[in-house]
Order: C-alpha cells, then sequence, then structure tokens
C-alpha cells in the first residue's frame, strides 16, 4: 500500500504538468487539426490521471490514511456543477437526464464536498457508461432517520445493461467488474465503486443497489448530515480598485514543470509571479 501511494504521487505529478503544458498551448493559436490533436491528448492525460487518482485513494484506504473533511458548503451549488458535464454526456448520446433535488436550496451543510462530489461522479458516470438509451436519473431529498437524524438520499437510476442478482455482491469488492473478459466493452479498473461505498461509510452511511439485467440499476446511498451554524465566508476578489499586474502571487512548488505551468498561466492573467522550491 505504501508503495502504491508513493508511486500514484510520483505519477501524478508529471500527469499534471502534461496537462497544465496542454492547457497553456491549446491557449496560444493553433490551427483545427493541432488543436484536436491536443484536445485528444488532453483526454488521454485526464483519463490516466483518474486512474491514478482511484489507485492513490484506494492505496490511502488499505494504508489506513483516508480521512474525509468536515467543512460547510451548499449542496446544491456542488450537486449543480457536478450534473453539467453528465448532462452535456447525456444529450451526446440522446439519453435523458433528470436531475430532482428536493432539499431547500440555500441550506449549507457539514461535510466533505469533494469526496462526496467524486462519489455522484462515479455513479453518474457508471450510469451513462452502461446505458445507451432511455434515461438516467439524479434524486436527491433528505429524510429522518431512526434516532431522528436528518439524512440526505441520493439515487442514481439508470435504464442501461443492468445487473444479474448472482454479479451484485461482487459490485463493491476493488478491482472487481462484472464483465472480467478480456474484450470487455467498457473501459474502468473496477475501483470506483469500491472507492465510493468506503467513503459512505465513513462519512456514516451507507450505500445499495437495486437492479436488473438488461432493465436498468439503481444506485442508492444516504448519509447523515449537519446543518452548518455560520455562514459560509466568500472570498472577495477585489478586482474593482486595484489593477491586476499590481498583484503579486508567491508560487511555493517544488516541481520544475508544474513551475513553469503556474507561472506562465499566471502570467497569462497578468499577475507579477515570484518562484520558491519550499
Ligand atoms: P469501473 O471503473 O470498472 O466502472 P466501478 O467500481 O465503478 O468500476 O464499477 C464496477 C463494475 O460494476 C463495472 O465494471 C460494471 O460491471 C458494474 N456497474 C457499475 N455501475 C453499473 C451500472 N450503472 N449499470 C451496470 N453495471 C454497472
Amino acid at each position: 500500500s505504501q508503495f502504491l501511494a508513493n508511486m500514484s504521487h510520483e505519477i501524478r505529478t508529471p500527469i499534471n504538468g502534461m496537462i497544465g503544458m496542454i492547457d497553456l498551448t491549446l491557449m496560444s493559436s493553433l490551427d483545427e487539426e493541432q488543436e484536436d490533436n491536443l484536445q485528444t491528448a488532453k483526454i488521454c492525460a485526464s483519463s490516466l490521471l483518474k486512474i491514478i487518482n482511484d489507485i492513490l485513494d484506494f492505496s490511502k484506504m488499505e494504508a489506513g490514511k483516508m480521512e474525509v473533511e468536515n467543512i460547510d458548503f451548499s449542496l446544491r451549488e456542488l450537486v449543480d456543477n457536478i450534473v453539467k458535464p453528465h448532462k452535456i454526456n447525456a444529450n451526446h448520446k440522446k439519453i435523458k437526464f433528470v436531475y430532482d433535488f428536493d432539499i431547500e436550496s440555500k441550506r449549507l451543510i457539514l461535510g466533505d464536498p469533494t469526496r462526496l462530489g467524486q462519489i455522484i461522479n462515479n455513479l453518474l458516470s457508471n450510469a451513462l457508461k452502461f446505458t445507451q438509451e432511455g434515461s438516467v436519473e439524479l434524486k436527491i431529498k433528505k429524510f429522518i432517520g431512526g434516532d431522528n437524524e436528518e439524512l440526505i438520499y441520493f439515487t442514481v437510476r439508470d435504464t442501461g445493461i443492468g445487473i444479474a442478482k448472482d454479479d451484485i455482491d461482487k459490485l463493491f469488492k476493488s478491482f472487481s467488474q462484472v464483465d472480467g473478459s478480456i474484450t470487455r466493452n467498457f473501459g474502468g479498473t473496477g475501483l470506483g465503486l469500491n472507492i465510493s461505498k468506503q467513503l459512505i461509510e465513513m462519512m456514516g452511511g451507507e450505500i445499495w443497489v437495486e437492479s436488473e439485467a438488461g432493465v436498468g440499476s439503481s444506485f442508492n446511498f444516504y448519509i447523515p448530515y449537519k446543518t452548518a451554524a455560520r455562514k459560509s465566508k466568500k472570498i472577495k476578489v477585489d478586482g474593482k480598485n486595484k489593477k491586476i499586474e499590481e498583484k503579486n502571487i508567491l508560487i511555493v512548488e517544488d516541481d520544475k514543470t508544474n513551475q513553469i505551468v503556474l507561472r506562465k498561466m499566471l502570467e497569462k492573467m497578468g499577475y507579477k509571479i515570484s518562484v520558491a522550491n519550499n
């Protein structure tokens, strides 16, 4: 686990550098073919990064080093942003996308927005990956649990290939995919659901699936939540009074490529940059 954690970290840094460099080049003037090629390179680098991130998460969990945060955030804002790319993806596949958010929108809750986002993203990506026609639905509502605890209940339902009864037990196991053949039709590491399940349990919740082969699947989970007492502080970017050129930014980063990417991007935005290795 330690080796995997180290390796994933070592692999992630250069991939981030590659994506940054691609982004920088995409900001320059290119002809259509060059832009297409770079977009493809970016998709490849991003899928590689996704795999590495899964392995890093998995090894962190194996080593007992995974932690979840407890900060206040707007669930509505988080989920609204998450569904955007999935809606576009559904549109491309001519699949109906239903998003139903049935909780008071203004409420801030306490929890880990990044990890919660990761779980929802994983379930939506799977739903869209395994559905060729029909619909994908995301429903979010709240209910009161047994000991008066407030719970948020998430459902991701699809009309995709479904899962046979005998295979349902395999789903949340690490590295397991229902279709284990070499000529699998769908990509993936088989880690997503295992990571999601562990994260949900760390948050005090539970995940389960109802599915029928050839009909579709419904992945359901709940997490207990508390409403944040204080208002979240929004950092105001004061762009009016100060000219952007007057702003100095110190980048502290030991990776040379990342230094270059960050420096160039921020300089393009008009900031003055200094770099320190540590
Ligand atoms: P992967 O990255 O391989 O998708 P997951 O852990 O997310 O890994 O999923 C494991 C396996 O569970 C998938 O390979 C697939 O066989 C099955 N699966 C997950 N979601 C669905 C779904 N919505 N419909 C049908 N099968 C699914």
